[in-house]
């Protein structure tokens, strides 16, 4: 049912807000998902939608396989491959492909949004305007829940230096994977015009990525690949032109790595011409200039940055839940409810995912990490779903959870090191008292682990014949070079 509250008087805000209410079918509470991440699509995926009334707001239509999105970035995979439509799952759920403005912040003057359980959101599309009138802004609608997850995820870490958002591309989502394809393929073109000469060919051809992350080695990586490959074949005498720049403040890359690891895949990317610049410093970004502490400047055709993660607005701007100092993630129990200011659990609103943090043990941003989190929040809602039924009206059916408190299990990280080569290291879940077969992997063992494990997580019937599909394909006829 959708209604059309205006506000009441003698409140500050006159703003028209529309309120959704989910429908009260058979007594089913309703339960509102933020975010279709590796957080938020999980708990969409496996919550009971029997017993739940769902609605998942997020502005993105679909799920993105993120550790495919360096590989689809250079074509050795098409975008669609790393897409899950969340669509999926209508009608049986509700979606608003919209942005969560506010989950508590009285600021907005709207009111006390987390005693009322109401969220308000904006449409991430904007309006339809209709001939010469002028294009309308999104009205802001509420919702009410019973049960909230929390699973907006970060944004991209800049540090606030200067120019990196006008001019730097980011690896986050799939639209991104988009532009970074067709910026690469924008300078070969521009390279390749007769009236060019070769200093400047070698500008648009010097490509740079910031950030020795997982990210950023995957995709300095994948660009190798394509360079040596496809590019070499085509279009010989650019492929001898172009050069990858790796920048990193860090004294290594891959910090998170075993040492010996680290050491492999450095000695790797050097040997297969890949530049690395540790200990660089990058003070501000132009259009095509990128300038460094230690070097001054330098110009580049495309730049990819990548260092690291920072808070999600919607998180910033809460007040009600506790956070953490140094991540402002916000911070749960070891059930993965989110703390209210005074350290109390609130038993209606659980927080996962790179936006969130357990208070006793914090987790790395990864998406093992969202994953198994979402997994257990979807154990806790159906169980409470199932306890509610049987006894309709029991206090302690309202803060049912399971009995065991969320523990997480190393799977170990892969990293694709370019040259079908990849690492993997499980060392540290062996630390942790797991029994551990294989500690560390790399070369062509680990390049066969990192291809499995990807092709057994992706989600889809249709992702798992389309992955190894498109593996084989540009295997056997290259990479799609076309620009459109
Ligand atoms: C290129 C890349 C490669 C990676 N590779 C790996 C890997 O190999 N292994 C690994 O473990 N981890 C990897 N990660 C990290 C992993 O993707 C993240 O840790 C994971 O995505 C976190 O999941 P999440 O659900 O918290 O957030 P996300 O997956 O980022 O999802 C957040 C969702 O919330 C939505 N959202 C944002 N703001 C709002 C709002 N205000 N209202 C409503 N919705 C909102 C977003 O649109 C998105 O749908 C990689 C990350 C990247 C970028």
């Amino acid at each position: 049912m959708l209604s059309v509250t205006r506000k009441h008087a003698n409140r500050p805000t006159q703003i028209l807000v529309r309120t959704l209410f989910s429908p009260p079918t058979r007594g089913r509470q309703s339960l509102v998902i933020l975010g279709s991440g590796w957080g938020g699509y999980e708990v969409l995926r496996g919550v009971d939608k029997k017993n739940w009334n769902v609605t998942i707001i997020s502005p993105n239509t679909y799920f993105n396989f993120t550790p495919l999105l360096a590989s689809a970035a250079v074509g050795t995979l098409e975008f669609r491959c790393t897409v899950e439509p969340v669509r999926r799952y209508t009608p049986k759920v509700s979606y608003y492909q919209a942005w969560c403005d506010n989950i508590g912040n009285a600021n907005l003057q709207i009111y006390h949004h987390f005693k009322h359980k109401t969220l308000t959101c904006v449409a991430a599309t904007p309006p339809v305007s209709f001939g010469s009138s002028p294009p309308a802004t999104p009205q802001p609608f509420s919702i009410k829940y019973d049960k909230l997850v929390i699973a907006v995820g970060a944004y991209r870490q800049t540090f606030g230096i200067p120019g990196v958002k006008e001019h730097a591309h980011f690896l986050k989502d799939v639209k991104d994977a988009r532009k970074i394809r067709t910026r690469i393929l924008e300078c070969l073109e521009q390279a390749n015009q007769p009236d060019m000469t070769d200093a400047e060919r070698r500008k648009l051809l010097n490509f740079c990525v910031v950030g020795g992350g997982p990210t950023g080695v995957e995709f300095a990586a994948e660009l190798h690949d394509l360079l040596h490959t496809d590019i070499a074949q085509h279009h010989p005498e650019l492929a001898k032109m172009a050069r990858i720049n790796l920048y990193d403040v860090a004294d290594s890359i891959l910090g998170t790595f075993d040492r010996s690891l680290v050491r492999y895949t450095e000695n790797t990317l050097r040997r297969d011409g890949i530049n690395l610049h540790l200990r660089h410093h990058v003070e501000k970004v132009e259009n095509g200039k990128l300038f460094i502490k230690e070097v001054g400047e330098v110009p580049f055709g495309l730049l990819v940055w990548s260092t690291g993660l920072a808070p999600n607005p919607l998180i910033s701007a809460i007040t009600e839940l506790k956070k953490r100092d140094t991540t402002s993630r916000v911070l749960t129990d070891a059930y993965l409810n989110a703390l209210n200011v005074d350290g109390t659990p609130n038993p209606d609103v659980w927080a996962i995912g790179d936006a969130a943090s357990i208070e006793s043990d914090p987790l790395p941003a990864t998406a093992q990490v969202a994953n198994q989190k979402a997994k257990y929040v979807t154990k806790t809602l159906n169980k409470l779903a199932n306890f509610s039924h049987s006894h309709e009206d029991d206090e302690q059916s309202k803060n049912a959870h399971v009995d065991e408190p969320f523990q997480f299990r190393n799977r170990g990280s892969l990293a694709y090191i370019g040259g079908w080569r990849a690492i993997y290291d499980r060392s540290k879940a062996a630390g942790d008292g797991e029994n551990t077969f294989m500690n560390k992997e790399s070369g062509r063992v680990a390049w066969l682990l990192w291809r499995s494990a990807y092709f057994t997580q992706t989600l889809s019937w249709r992702n798992k014949i389309l992955v190894p599909t498109y593996w084989f394909l540009n295997w056997i006829f290259g990479r799609d070079l076309t620009r459109f």
